[in-house]
């Protein structure tokens, strides 16, 4: 078998970046193209250098499918606009898509879904085996302790991040949600203020942290009467997420159109 083509897009950015290095790194793939929007200051600068790999002898550009056509997969974390866009050109290049990608709105998710009616879409709010087995524990708690428990989200991010909350802890509501038999949609509760009332039955509520430079961390709080259980990830080092998608990519590569969870890739579903 030769080797697994991927396209990296948002190539300069932080995750990017870790991308390039991890597929420089990996046995059995090569980069086959890197991708920045238009005007990006980093358009004609080798991808490989800035994830600090040896000159690559690509050149990051701005048009994704001369690159598409000539790829086995896609990895894509930059920016909701640019990913919704990229999963129907995967659609039409017939190749996996790997989606990292948070913050996209509804009708955002709805076009990726039409997307994966012809090519085989990975996304997940978070690649890593730890939050993807978090979530799994967090639905079986959720459905053994019922709605007498409050559960609380609260995540924490360094200063840059622009969306919140986190898609980490979004996909932590949908497990819980998942394990009372309800939609998070009717239950969740974000961003309280001021007077906003006492806690009503059954919601799920999340708060965002700010600051530094955590890369992520995550708590998925039951608090009943009288006891309190939590459940809590911490990750260390943003290569763990560009190893899950790497796996994912892998997963992906040649199987039949549909959109998958990282679950899926790591053997998680029930
Ligand atoms: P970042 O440093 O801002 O990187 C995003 C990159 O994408 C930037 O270089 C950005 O360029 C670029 N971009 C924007 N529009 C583009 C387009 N149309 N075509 C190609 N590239 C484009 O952000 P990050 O920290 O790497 O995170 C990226 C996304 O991944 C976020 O949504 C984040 O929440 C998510 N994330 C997911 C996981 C996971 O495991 N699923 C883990 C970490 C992060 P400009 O700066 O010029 O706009």
């Amino acid at each position: 078998m030769g080797e697994l083509r991927i396209v990296v897009a948002g190539a300069a950015g932080r995750m990017g970046r870790m991308i390039v290095r991890a597929i420089h790194e990996a046995a059995g793939m090569t980069l086959a193209g890197a991708l920045e929007r238009e005007n990006s200051p980093w358009v004609d600068h080798d991808p490989g250098p800035l994830a600090g790999c040896p000159a690559s002898g690509l050149t990051i550009v701005t048009d994704p499918l001369p690159l598409m056509l000539n790829a086995d997969a896609i990895i894509d974390f930059s920016s909701p606009a640019a990913t919704v866009e990229l999963a129907a050109l995967a659609a039409q290049a017939r190749i996996a898509d790997v989606i990292g990608t948070t913050g996209l709105a509804d009708e955002d998710l709805d076009r990726i879904d039409a997307a994966a009616r012809h090519a085989p879409i990975v996304r997940s709010g978070n690649m890593s085996l730890g939050v993807n087995l978090l979530a799994a524990l967090t639905r079986r708690a959720a459905a053994a302790l019922g709605d007498e428990y409050d559960i609380e989200i609260v995540e924490m991010h360094h200063r840059m991040k622009v969306d919140a909350p986190s898609g980490t802890a979004l996909m932590l509501g949908e497990a819980a949600a998942a394990g009372r038999g309800i939609a998070l949609k009717s239950h969740a509760a974000r961003g309280r203020d001021g007077v906003s009332g006492a806690r009503r039955k059954g919601d799920i509520g999340f708060a965002s942290l700010r600051g530094g430079t955590v890369v992520g961390d995550h708590e998925v709080v039951f608090a009943g009467e009288g006891e309190r259980l939590s459940l809590a990830h911490h990750a260390e080092d943003r290569m763990l997420f560009a190893y899950g998608a790497l796996k994912a990519a892998r997963w992906a590569h040649g199987r039949k159109p549909g959109l998958y969870a990282m679950a899926d890739v790591l053997g998680l579903k029930d």
